[in-house]
């Protein structure tokens, strides 16, 4: 599959913007990384090319290294997305042109976040169908601690190698599919967040990035099977995921109450949990679905609602020790008060069926399950008793209106039974 941006970009939208993308081609072939000069070329790139790999990509199954000017192998082991990798890359580089990040998710942020610093463009080579974040236009980082979305540029180019993806070892794959079943919720809140208090909302981003996720939802039997048809689909819904958030302008339509528990875990805020990103996201996402159906099961929620009131300092403190004052930073003008009681009252069947359109938790953990995936905490290393605590503190990861968040003006007795 070949996609260019006449695939995804529109002028003048409905919802009154223009989505534009830089990414100017998508190649998901087998084979396609070999070709990487001809690619470059027709794009009317010239200059010199640096690839940048780990040790652990550098000799991935299936993959041809590419012809290039300079190769850079940096060490696999504890490398993350943060000030380290960024100054490890940093000392390597000699004058580039133009990055190429061969390798992961992580991999991925360090090279985009160097490529813009230093101006350059770079093309994502994604090794493993794990993460939506190589074709975005944001770098999950964690600087001083904090796990921040950073918006930085995306790639000019993405080639993903059906021969080197579909040569992955196997337990990456879940994760890819967790990072994509995500969508189901954040979408979900991204909607209840519009109807709730008329944030911006694109039907036509929400849309391509759901289709692309009931995709994945259904194609599932055949990624159990190793089909490479059902790994291009997966692929596709996770660059696409990647572009929404471009076309979006934030990672609003890929990154709701799902994503700030995995975020909250990344932290190390509750308990330091190793789990991939997608495996975290996926667990988070059942626990979310869980949670939102028996929010929309309320028929009735007058005598559930209590006043608003604001986020306590000293709470917040307590919780999130050394990193409260980022968080207090970040929810200084709290979204949550924007909901009014009568608005709630009044759009209250509205965000039941929005909840309801939701994959029930069974459903979304069949496949997991069937992947060979994790499908609760205690797979991915963190203590079940934390649970309630997730709920409470996750939501404040993040300034961003989720259903979740929602709880502190909603009583809803029960939620985890
Ligand atoms: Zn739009
Ligand atoms: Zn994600």
């Amino acid at each position: 599959m070949v996609l260019t941006q006449n695939d995804f970009c529109i002028q003048g939208c409905t919802c009154g913007k223009s989505h534009l993308t830089t990414i100017q081609k998508i190649v998901i072939e087998s084979g396609c990384l070999t070709a990487l000069g001809k690619h470059l070329r027709e794009l009317g790139y010239t200059q010199k090319v640096t690839a940048v790999y780990d040790t652990n990509t550098y000799t991935a199954s299936g993959l041809t290294r590419p012809a290039v000017d300079s190769e850079i192998i940096l060490p696999a082991e504890n490398l993350h997305a943060d000030e380290r990798g960024v100054e490890l890359l940093r000392g390597k580089l000699n004058q580039p042109q133009l990055l190429v990040a061969i390798g992961s998710g992580t991999l991925h942020d360090i090279v985009r976040y160097c490529a813009s610093q230093l101006n350059i463009p770079f093309v994502s080579v994604p090794t493993a169908a794990t993460v939506d974040g190589f074709a975005s236009s944001v770098a999950a980082m964690t600087l001083n601690g904090f796990k921040k979305t950073l918006i930085v540029q995306a790639p000019v180019l993405v080639l993903a190698d059906l021969a080197v993806i579909s040569a992955a070892p196997r337990h990456l794959v879940p994760a890819g599919v967790g990072d994509m079943l995500g969508k189901f919720i954040c979408l979900a809140d991204w909607e209840v967040g519009h109807l709730l208090t008329g944030e911006y909302y694109c039907s036509y981003i929400a849309s391509l990035t759901r289709k692309a996720a009931e995709q994945v939802l259904i194609g599932a039997d055949k990624l159990a099977a190793k089909d490479v048809d059902a790994y291009e689909n997966l692929m596709y819904g996770l660059i696409l995921s990647g572009i929404a958030m471009q076309l979006a302008g934030n990672s609003r339509p890929a990154s709701g109450a799902e994503h700030h528990i995995s975020h909250l875990l990344e932290m190390g805020v509750l308990q330091h949990c190793d789990a991939m990103h997608g495996e975290k996201v996926g667990v988070a996402t059942l626990l979310c679905s869980q949670i939102y159906h028996k929010i929309a099961q309320v028929d009735d929620i007058s005598g559930k609602l209590v006043p608003y009131k604001p986020i306590s300092e000293p709470w917040i403190q307590e919780h999130f020790g050394r990193l409260a004052p980022e968080i207090l930073n970040e929810n200084h003008a709290d979204c949550l008060q924007k909901i009014s009681q009568e608005q709630l009252l009044k759009s209250w069947g509205g965000v039941q069926d929005i909840l309801r359109a939701i994959p029930s938790p069974q459903q979304l953990s069949d496949v997991l399950v069937k992947l060979g995936g994790k499908a609760n905490f205690k797979d991915i290393g963190v203590d079940c008793s934390l649970t309630q605590q997730l709920i409470s503190l996750s939501p404040y990861v993040r300034n961003r209106l989720t259903v979740m968040r929602m709880l502190r003006i909603l009583k809803i007795e029960h939620l985890l039974e």
